[in-house]
């Protein structure tokens, strides 16, 4: 989509800070970090949340999950993390591109706000 801000990022129009990618998958540093580690993760195909993802979309749903995981071994995040995933305006997602944001680094408190 030519007016989303994360696929003008996948599509390398805008900078990041990436740290991980494959043929799916982009991950990069959020631009403003709530932990020390704050990382998000998102599929190259636009998809607007994860409301807007469908069954056939299982095996992607699953390929973000697996570069949370890598992106958190990577990062050091041995004493655990966070996997985050907003979804609309109740679930606080501002960025309309489907996103998991791996957080680490500190304790984490719950609930959240
Ligand atoms: P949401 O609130 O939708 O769950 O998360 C969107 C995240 O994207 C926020 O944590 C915000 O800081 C991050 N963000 C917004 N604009 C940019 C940007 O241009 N670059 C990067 N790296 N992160 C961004
Ligand atoms: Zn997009």
């Amino acid at each position: 989509m030519a007016d989303c801000l994360f696929c003008r990022i996948v599509a390398g129009e805008l900078p990041a800070r990436k740290v991980y990618e494959d043929e799916e998958v982009l991950a990069f540093r959020d631009i403003q970090p709530v932990a020390p580690v704050h990382v998000l993760v998102v599929p190259k195909r636009h998809l607007d949340g994860l409301a807007a993802a469908g069954a056939e979309d299982a095996p992607l749903l699953g390929r973000l999950l697996d570069a949370a995981r890598r992106v958190a071994e990577a990062e050091g995040l041995a004493e655990g993390y966070r996997v985050v995933v907003n979804q609309g305006r109740h679930g606080g997602q501002s960025v309309g591109h489907l996103h998991l944001h791996v957080l680490g680094g500190r304790a984490m408190q719950w609930p959240p706000g």
